[in-house]
Order: C-alpha cells, then structure tokens, then sequence
C-alpha cells in the first residue's frame, strides 16, 4: 500500500511545508552549522565520562525537574549579579525558544524577526501555531530601528525576535537599538545571543538591560563558544516571572541527569573551552580580510562564521566546494553563501577550494 505524508492527517498549517535541514554529510572539512571545531581535550573527556559514570548509578531516578545546580552555574558564568531564579535551561536554545512561543505565543498570537535570521525561529513559531511576521534588514543587513518599530506598532507582536550577533548574516545590534525595542515591544522581545561570545569588542550583553525590562528574554547556547553543541544545553536569562511562565510549559524532566552533569563539568572546565574564543575570533577577522582581499562582499561578522558573496548562482559554487572536500553552507539572501570559521588548517583549504571554485 503506498501511504505518504499527505495521505495523513497533518495539521493544515504544516501542509507543504520544509524540515530544518543543513545537510550533515561525511566530508573532510565540516564548516556548515557553525559549530565550534575544537572537541573537548582527552583530560575533558575523562573528567566528562567520569562525571557521567558516577550519575549512572542513579539513572534509575529522574533527574532534578527544576536542573537548579545547573542553574546556578550558568547564572555564575553570566555574571551580572544574576541567580538561578532568573536563568532556565533545555535541551538546546531551540528548546529554550520553543518553549518560550509555548508560553507567549499559539493561535491567534504573532511572532516577528528581521530577516534573513535563524531559520528556526519561524520554524519553530509555526509549530507552536504562531503567525510569524518577517520585517526586511537594510541592504547591510542591519536591522533598520525605525522600520522596526512602525512594524512593531503596526502588527502588536507577542514576541519579537532579535537575532544578535545574526545568524547568518554576522552582523551585530547595538545595545542602545535593543533598548528600544525593549521598550516597544508590547509583548516579550527575545535576544538570540547563541553567538554573544564572539563579539568583536567587548559590547555589553542584553542581559544588562534585564533589571529595567522584565519582558526581555536572552537566549544563550553552549553549542557555540563551549563547544558543545553534541550535547544539547541552551539556556536563558530573564526575570523570574518569565522562568515561572515556561515551567507551564516545560516537559517534566526535560533535561535528563546525563545533560545536567555533562553541562556542569563543562562549566567547571569553561576557561579551557571558552579559550580558543580569541583565536576564532582572529581567525574569523583574518578570513573577512582575505574575502574582501580578493574581491568578495563579505557582511560585517561578530560570530565564528561569514556570509559571503555575491554569486549569481550561489548553488553552482555551494557544489563546486563541495567536490574540493570542503562543506560549506548555502543559506541566506540569494547570492551569498556562509561559512563556518574552522580551524587555520581548514580554512586554508576553505580558500583554495573557493580560488578553485570561483576560478580566482
Ligand atoms: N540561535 C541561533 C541564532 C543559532 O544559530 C542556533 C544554532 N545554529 C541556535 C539558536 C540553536 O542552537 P542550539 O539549539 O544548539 O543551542
């Protein structure tokens, strides 16, 4: 009998429509979903196995509902003065921002973002039966302030997305900006910080403005500058109410024994992850120098990956790098491409393989 997706009873709103899907493919050099390209050292490693052995022998509990250790040290890493009360963790930021529409979106709510922005913010708004509202970037891919307050005032979004530094494109807000959406937004306004680590010069996070905005909300990974994306832990800071909010929505348990712990050794280990932040960080300011060198557009970057271009047809160079081993990603506005900063040797042979590509 053939049976297909559309043979079944699918929500109408998700009739038609496409997964996240970058791909994940067996090739040498892997600069496609931004993740950091150093696994943790042998002595992380043990300490990690260690830590997980020791919980073994209590998996047959569930784990703390409420991960408040776990809480407490991120709150520690944040700083700011900031506690447990005032921080939640899931299973990644996208569960973080999932479960934050759960609370504040649904049917008849809307949900807006300055795109191009991470895909699964609209993503995960129509899962949640969210209408989700894109407002354009300028041509620089900034978020144009004034165009974003009229559509604000116009639309009455239950949550605004603010995508800082932006994912794809790099580019940064400026705190001042985020005030003011802060201000104007009538529902809650989330800071996707996922990349806050790799900002070019030590600019203030939003979580500075928590004390004033009881309706922001910062999402924060370790999937990024801890290096740790392989084990899901994203979290959030906001003000208390918003943490009672997304305990209605939570799954119980959502965070199993084995991620808390894995998460909190890797927080008593964060200078050795977060150290090779700096050389990223050069590394990613090296290849903007290159880029432009050799005649790309490249968009200002203050995250651990560039977006590139302009190609007339981006898909032809997305595959020509792809033959020379080198996986970059093709997302974006039409013409650009994006690529993860890897380690120096691999991008070495990301350039050679783009002069190749691109016959330059
Ligand atoms: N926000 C942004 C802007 C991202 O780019 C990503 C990952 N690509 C995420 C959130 C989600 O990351 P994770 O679920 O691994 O924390």
């Amino acid at each position: 009998m053939s049976f297909s997706l559309n043979d079944l009873p699918l929500r109408d709103d998700l009739k038609g429509q496409s997964p996240y899907g970058a791909p994940q493919m067996d090739v040498p050099v892997v600069l496609n979903t931004n993740e950091n390209p150093h696994p943790p050292s042998a002595r992380l490693a043990k300490a990690l196995a260690e830590a997980v052995a020791e919980t073994a022998l209590d998996l047959n509990r569930y784990p703390d509902r409420d991960a408040v250790r776990l809480r407490e040290g991120l709150a520690a890493y944040l700083g700011h003065g900031l506690t447990a009360a005032q921080v939640w963790a899931a299973n990644g930021s996208n569960e973080v921002l999932q479960q934050i529409l759960q609370a504040f979106g649904g049917p008849g709510r809307t949900a807006m973002g300055f795109e191009p922005s991470y895909s699964m913010h609209p993503i995960i708004s129509r899962g949640t039966g969210t209408a989700w509202v894109p407002v354009p970037r300028d041509a620089d891919f900034r978020v144009d302030v004034e165009a974003a307050l009229a559509a604000i005032e116009e639309h009455r979004p239950s949550v605004v997305f603010l995508t800082s530094p932006n994912n794809p494109t790099g580019t940064a807000v400026d705190i001042a900006d985020i005030r003011r959406l802060a201000e104007a937004a009538p529902g809650v306004l989330v800071v996707d910080e996922a990349y806050a680590e790799f900002r070019r010069e030590d600019t203030p996070s939003a979580v500075t403005l928590l004390d004033d905005h009881p309706r922001l909300i910062v999402s924060r990974t370790m999937s990024k500058a801890f290096a740790l994306a392989g084990a899901r832990v994203g979290y959030l800071a906001a003000h208390p109410a918003v943490v009672d909010a997304l305990q209605l929505v939570r799954l119980p348990y959502h965070l199993s024994a084995v991620t808390q712990v894995v998460a909190l050794t890797a927080l008593d280990h964060a200078d050795e992850l977060l150290g090779a932040v700096d050389d990223l960080r050069a590394e990613r300011d090296a290849l903007v120098a290159w880029l432009r060198g050799h005649g790309f557009a490249v968009a200002d970057s203050d995250a651990n990956f560039v977006q590139f271009g302009e190609f007339e047809d981006r898909t032809s160079v997305w595959r020509a790098m792809l033959d020379h081993q080198v996986l970059i990603r093709e997302v974006g506005p039409p013409g650009w491409l994006r690529v993860t900063v890897g380690t120096p040797q691999e991008m070495a042979a990301f350039r050679t393989a783009l002069l190749a590509a691109t016959g330059r």
